[in-house]
């Protein structure tokens, strides 16, 4: 059935979207008292924002950034990565994570993961070292927690740099500790996808404190300098901009919607958390489906509800998608795999298993905080129902 056709149907019902910021009143109050401060870019509310959500992951320091692509980057420019150096990689990820390393001059090489959490492991990771690796990218996919400890052991035995994408992290825990906080250096996104939100945006947290350092100045044009300084001293004191940098920062409007936001995640993940489960009791009847779950060394804020359609479901997941897009519901792709895209087709001969069966056979469930009932029995509907 064409996707025209899937339009024209879908204007009879109201349509369930796949994800949804929970925004209102609080945020915009915020935004208009920085409107009304005059100061509008980066200054005291991204300042105040960066120790709030260092506070909130249990981490020394937090540098906001405008995007979590932006964080990626710095975060390989402070551990040391260089030109021509290997950054082993996901391949089954969001693009961003295999393109950061290219932003430096070096080489992601990709490696395959765990079925069931999505996310690579001390094995899969061993099976991609080369002589050139300096630094691993870990994700918490679709905040799925990593099981960082064996791979912070194999990293240390290795003497490689450890680095999260922790993008879709914000709220998950591993260990009973929010995530992120064990690697060397971690990037989060603010992006509308995922649940704490600031419209664009992104954060750094390290423990590192020279490090911290070096990613403020960095993200402001190494400048000597901080334009907050500048600006508050009647006579500004001249800069010096000892290397090049970047203009990655975050605008005070981002960080008074972050603030707002940040109180606001542990009551989003309560709730998507909830939503979950009400999936997993009504799929846990349909023959051909599995809900990704938790995994024994955490807990996920659910960031991408995830299932698995296997061949006894009867559709495959495009026949699935397709189903659900003429019943008003938006699904998506599961995750994607970045050696699949063209911007990789130079990287030959990848044994990639797991990572090409997940990223072809799972499908991303609708989930938000106003999920309705009513919606999500539409959607469980229409999974019990895969012919009618
Ligand atoms: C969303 C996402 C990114 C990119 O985040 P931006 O803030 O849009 O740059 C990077 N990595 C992963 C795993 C993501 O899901």
């Amino acid at each position: 059935m064409s996707a025209v056709r899937a339009d024209a149907q879908v204007t009879e019902l109201e349509r369930v979207n796949v994800m949804k910021p929970w925004l209102g009143e609080e945020e915009a109050q915020a935004i208009a008292e920085v409107v009304a401060s005059g100061w509008v870019a980066q200054g005291p509310k991204t300042a105040a924002f960066e120790q709030a959500f260092a506070k909130h992951q249990q981490v020394a320091h937090a540098v906001a950034t405008s995007s979590c692509t932006t964080a990626l980057q710095l975060a390989l420019l402070v551990a040391g990565v260089k030109p021509g150096d290997d950054v082993l990689v996901p391949s089954f990820s969001f693009i961003a994570t295999a393109n950061a390393p290219s932003y430096v001059g070096a080489h992601p090489v990709f490696v395959d993961v765990d079925e069931s959490t999505g996310n690579v492991t001390a094995q899969t990771l061993d099976r991609g070292l080369t002589v050139a690796t300096t630094a691993v990218i870990v994700v918490d996919q679709g905040g799925i927690p990593v099981d960082l400890a064996p791979i912070r052991q194999w990293c240390d035995l290795h003497g490689l740099k450890l680095i999260e994408d922790a993008a879709c992290g914000a709220g998950s825990t591993y260990r009973g500790h929010p995530v992120g906080h064990g690697a060397d250096v971690s990037a989060w996104s603010f992006h509308p996808r995922k649940l704490l939100t600031t419209g664009e945006g992104g954060m750094l947290t390290t423990n590192n404190q020279q490090w911290a350092d070096r990613a403020r100045t960095l993200r402001e044009h190494a400048m000597g300098v901080s334009a907050a300084e500048r600006h508050s001293a009647l006579v500004a004191p001249p800069e010096s901009y000892a290397e090049i940098g970047y203009n990655f920062r975050m605008t005070d409007l981002q960080a008074a919607m972050g603030l707002v936001q940040l109180g606001k995640l542990d009551a989003m993940v309560t709730r998507r958390r909830e939503l979950v489960e009400i999936y997993r009791s009504a799929i846990n009847d349909i023959e051909g489906l599995e809900l990704v779950a938790d995994p024994e060394h955490g807990t996920s804020n659910f960031q991408s509800c995830w299932i698995k359609v296997l061949p006894e479901y009867g559709l495959n997941r495009e026949e699935l998608l397709e189903h659900l897009g003429l019943r008003g519901i938006s699904a998506r792709r599961g995750i994607m795999a970045a050696h699949l895209q063209p911007a990789y087709s130079h990287l030959k001969n990848l044994d990639l298993p797991v990572t090409e069966d997940l990223t072809n056979n799972t499908l991303i469930l609708p989930l938000f905080h106003q999920l309705g009932e009513s919606e999500q029995q539409r959607v469980i509907d229409a999974l019990a129902n895969p012919r009618g």
